[in-house]
């Protein structure tokens, strides 16, 4: 690790007037320090930022800094969220990740974290190790020629799914953006990973209130049952009425550059009744416009699956 200048500003403000990069729970920061793929100068610890608090009584209002697993555990939180982080890392990680910088926690692609290798994430113009390389792990849509990696989070999987948007706050102002609108396709930029402006700092996660939300679930398929990232996830809420399915939301993760909604299944799934049928039909145009890998054609057809075991999972 080289060395760094660290301060501890107490107020947003205070954090906002200086340079340099900011620390929350330090699970994906510290680690790439570690590994010389991250090497910042100036890091600001911002745990005494107010940015806690968890407000259910209208929609979601989460603080940006309220731990992973203080959010899994609060009672008002929307099932898929609290599942998603559940399935996420070890419970000593979610005890120190906060929910902001589980949002902006980067590829878990191995060349990414390794500095020998080309990676145009990490040193734009290398190159992508990973598209004739070790790919069993990556994307199969939203992908580029220069880059294929996947997003890490469990949770903005389900975030994006509700729709949810966050506040940023920075040097002109606070803004809102959507969640699913906040993450770039890597195309020709793949190190340019969000809209996050320089300096800007994600102060809440706010969730527009969905009182059928309440029938919500999150799907997570993974090589092994504890401390794995998804080979494929799926984020299902639905809004069942007489046996109908009136509304719904789907979104994917582990299989996509970005958490990857699914607009075609959702419109599939609307006014259908709530069957496996309807549930396999809408499962099968989920993987549209899917590019596979050398290593990673599986996943085609377990996108499909895992998405029929959310929608039968969200019924009930
Ligand atoms: Fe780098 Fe992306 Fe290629 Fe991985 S997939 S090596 S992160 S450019």
């Amino acid at each position: 690790m080289r060395p760094f200048e660290l301060t501890a500003p107490e107020t947003v403000e205070a954090a906002l007037a200086s340079p340099g990069t900011f620390l929350a729970g330090g699970t994906t920061l510290v680690d790439l320090m570690k590994l010389n793929v991250l090497t910042p100068r100036h890091v600001q610890d911002i745990n005494a930022l107010p940015l806690r608090g968890i407000d259910t009584s209208d929609g979601l209002r989460i603080g940006a800094l309220e731990r992973m697993s203080d959010v899994a555990e609060h009672p008002g939180v929307y099932p898929a969220i609290s599942r998603a982080l559940l399935l996420s890392a070890s419970q000593q990680l979610r005890n120190m990740a906060s929910l902001g910088g589980n949002l902006l926690q980067r590829t878990r692609c191995g060349y990414f974290r390794d500095v020998g290798t080309a990676c145009n994430k990490r040193e734009p113009g290398s190159g992508c190790s990973a598209v004739s390389g070790a790919n069993r792990m990556h994307a199969v849509l939203g992908t580029s020629d220069s880059c294929v990696a996947t997003h890490a989070s469990d949770v903005a999987v389900a975030l994006v799914a509700l729709d949810a948007e966050i506040r940023l706050t920075g040097a002109s102002g606070t803004r809102t953006v959507r969640l699913a609108d906040f993450y770039r396709l890597p195309g020709a930029t793949p190190e340019v990973e969000n809209d996050l402006r320089p300096g800007e700092l994600i102060t809440e996660i706010v969730v527009p209130r969905l009182d059928w939300a309440q029938r919500s679930t999150y799907v997570k398929v993974r090589d092994r049952q504890s401390y794995e990232f998804a080979l494929c996830s799926a984020a299902v809420a639905m809004d069942i009425r007489d046996s109908h399915i009136v509304d719904a939301r789907v979104a994917v993760g582990g299989v996509a550059t970005r958490p990857w909604r699914l607009g075609a299944v959702e419109a599939a799934l609307r006014g259908a009744p709530a069957t496996l049928e309807t549930f396999e039909a809408a499962a099968s145009v989920a993987a549209e416009g899917a590019k596979p890998l050398s290593g990673n054609e599986f996943k085609v057809s377990l996108l499909k699956r895992t998405v029929v075991r959310a929608l039968i999972e969200g019924s009930r």
